[in-house]
Parts: C-alpha cells; sequence; structure tokens
C-alpha cells in the first residue's frame, strides 16, 4: 500500500511575498468556506501578481469547488 505524501504546514511563518518564496517551499491553497485545499501553482499567477504580497494574492483566490473567495495560502512541505 502507497500512503500518500502529507503536507506539513509551517506554523506561524509567511514569506511575506510571493517572489521571496523559496522553491523547495510548498504552497497550498486552502478555502476556508470549504475546506478544500490544492496545491498552488505559482506559474500560474497573472503577472501583475508576481511581486505582490501573499495579503494581496490571497483575495484573488477562488475556490474550484464552492467557488467562494476566501482562500488562505499556507506554505511547508510534504513529507512521507
Ligand atoms: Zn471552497
Amino acid at each position: 500500500m502507497v500512503t500518500a505524501p502529507r503536507f506539513q504546514e509551517i506554523r506561524d511563518w509567511s514569506p511575506g511575498y510571493i517572489n521571496v518564496t523559496p522553491e523547495h517551499v510548498t504552497i497550498m491553497a486552502e478555502c476556508t468556506a470549504c475546506g478544500a485545499t490544492r496545491e498552488f501553482a505559482r506559474e500560474k499567477l497573472p503577472s501583475h501578481l508576481h511581486f505582490s504580497l501573499i495579503s494581496e494574492i490571497e483575495p484573488h483566490l477562488k475556490c474550484s469547488s464552492c467557488g467562494a473567495k476566501a482562500g488562505k495560502l499556507r506554505f511547508g512541505s510534504y513529507v512521507a
């Protein structure tokens, strides 16, 4: 049986700006309305947000499950 890697959040840490987030850090977008999470793809970010604060990006996140704009970005990595 293969166990899926688990996402472990770095508690109480934010890089501040998206462009200074280290490459090895995995970003997860979480919907605070319905709890859905999915991996956040930095390369899909619109170019005008490439050098933005995390707090400026979060209002643009729209949940693909429930449609709410209640996204929160979490930073961490996958652990086996
Ligand atoms: Zn949602």
